[in-house]
């Protein structure tokens, strides 16, 4: 077993989590079978629980975690999906203990930060370990050194390298070089603050990419490596790139995998040029589409990352650029969709929670299924288009979602038993892979190819099938259905050239090299009807 430690200092949104999920890129790339986990410090027990506006998207695994969002580049980078075990997170580890303690598994003992919490910490690390059978598992710690919060993990981690010793353990470092304007230049002494810091915890590290918004020079890596005692080659700069997808080709070139192989006395394998190939068609020269994201959470754009990435992609394999606009759908209900959106060429709504800005979306969705504009629902979007569909095709004018109006007389969208039973917030929605079966001859069915798919789910509210016979007559179709259940799982509208809509969430299987059926058919018309 051996694993690769990361942590950051100086400050937060350095990417930390995409250097991590690089060197997963890295060694899976050059043969090695890899497992990437984060831990997170906040005290709840998952992310579901959590405001988007606060961290970031809520992203799903398989098996129904509600996760933190670097999951989701870890997913991308490596093209792996990860499990439940990726994501650990402070609560979690105190729950486990407490339930040890009042079972009296400790009995007699005083519980204690060391050994008990750590334990626990290392625990997790291991039964991933054993679990993914990974040759290599990489474990980020979130949050930035220093902060109270994060003790327990760097206590953990530095036992690990006790443990396992220093050939199967690996400590990285992630820092920043802040620009100077006034005497024009990049300082390092925030950097080695950091390292030193994370010194005090009893952990040196093996490698530290240095990022910085500006060019770093030679003489700035050599400070850091005779200043903190790293080998030369292992301090990496990572100045700011255009794209996520060009760092692990940046890491390479510095060569990183060489130096962790040395390190960890692991043997890579001669990698493909499949990821080359994506970040040469990436800076590729290509003609723009304008697309157009109606949601709510537009101070926190990360709330949406995997939509983005997934639009992205499906871009690039339509040999285009993504010219996103976000637009607010609390604007929409002020000043109509018309005026907001007329500049665009396809539409996205994506998911949400709560009543604020549905009444902008309902009207984003009429606006595209009346001007034939390529229209992706995703899980709400797939909501929203079926309530303005009953309201306005059917003419029910007071339909709606129970989530939006519990008293609605026409609840198109509703909340099934199984669900009005549940008490408890945390975990309880319909989260994770469920089967979809897809209707011949829709575009669904087309895009994907196949006539069984499986796809993540989060959410509470379901397409209500008292109203289907009615909607399927006046001119919707349902594309996909949920064989176990009969739950409505897709929907399209006739005589449009793309209106589809998933009560599921597409975006959290898209790749960056194998965009989602659904989101690359999306773009393709898209592309197909712009002017
Ligand atoms: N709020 C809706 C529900 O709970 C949609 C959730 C979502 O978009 N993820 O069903």
């Amino acid at each position: 077993m051996k694993f690769i430690f990361v942590t950051g200092g100086v400050l937060s949104g350095l990417g930390k989590g995409i250097i991590a999920a690089s060197v997963g890129n890295i060694l899976k790339r050059h043969g090695k079978k890899v497992f990437i986990m984060k831990f997170d410090q906040y005290y709840n027990v998952d992310a579901g629980t959590i405001n988007p506006t606060e961290h970031g998207e809520c992203f799903v695994t398989d098996d129904g975690a509600e996760t933190d969002l670097d999951l989701g580049h870890y997913e991308r980078f490596i093209d792996q999906s990860l499990s439940r075990q990726s994501s650990v997170m402070s609560g979690q580890i105190y729950q486990a203990i407490l339930e040890n303690e009042r079972r009296g598994d400790y009995l007699g003992k005083t519980i204690q930060m060391i050994p008990h919490v750590t334990d626990e910490v290392k625990k997790r690390m291991l039964e991933a370990a054993k679990k993914s059978k990974a040759d290599i598992v990489i474990v980020e710690i979130g949050g930035t050194i220093g902060d109270y919060e994060g003790a327990h993990f760097l206590e953990g981690i530095r036992q690990m390298r006790r443990d396992f010793g220093a050939e199967n353990t690996l400590y990285l470092h992630v820092g920043f070089f802040p620009w100077m304007e006034t005497t024009q230049e990049l300082k390092t002494k925030p950097m080695q603050n950091s390292i030193r810091d994370l010194a005090t915890y009893g952990i040196t590290p093996d490698i530290v990419f240095c990022r910085a918004d500006h060019p770093i020079d030679r003489k700035q890596l050599e400070k850091i490596s005779v200043f903190c005692g790293i080998d030369e080659d292992a301090v990496i700069p990572v100045e700011t790139l255009a794209c996520v997808y060009e760092v692990p080709m940046l890491l390479e070139k510095f060569h990183l995998g060489a130096v962790v192989s040395r390190k960890l006395n692991l043997k890579l394998e001669k990698s493909d040029d499949e990821w080359q190939k994506l970040v040469d068609k990436i800076e590729a020269d290509k003609p723009k589409i304008k697309i157009a994201i109606v949601g709510k959470y537009m101070d926190m754009r990360d709330t949406y990352i995997s939509v983005t990435e997934a639009l992205k992609s499906a871009c690039w394999w339509n040999d285009l650029d993504l010219e996103l606009g976000w637009i607010d759908s609390e604007k929409i209900e002020k000043q109509g969709a018309e005026k907001l959106l007329k500049d665009y060429t396809g539409i996205v709504v994506p998911g949400g929670f709560g009543n604020r800005g549905i009444e902008g979306k309902i009207a984003t969705a009429k606006y595209a299924r009346e001007n034939n504009i390529p229209y992706l629902g995703l899980c709400l979007g797939m909501q929203i288009a079926t309530i303005e569909f009953c309201r306005h095709v059917l003419g029910t004018a007071d339909c709606n979602s129970e989530e939006f109006n519990p008293k609605t007389k026409n609840p198109v969208i509703h909340l099934m038993n199984s669900q009005t039973k549940i008490k408890e917030k945390g975990g309880t929605m319909r989260l994770g892979v469920y089967k979809c079966k897809l209707t011949p001859g829709t575009i669904a069915a087309k895009a994907y190819g196949q006539s069984m798919i499986s796809e993540r789910h989060r959410h509470r509210f379901e397409f209500n099938n008292k109203y289907r016979t009615r909607l399927e007559k006046a001119g919707l179709i349902v594309a996909g259905i949920n064989p176990e259940q009969n739950l409505v799982e897709i929907i399209e509208i006739k005589n449009h050239p793309f209106f589809v809509a998933s009560q599921f969430h597409p975006e959290f299987k898209s790749r960056p090299n194998r965009p989602h059926p659904l989101f690359r058919e999306f773009i393709k018309t898209a592309k197909s009807i712009d002017k």
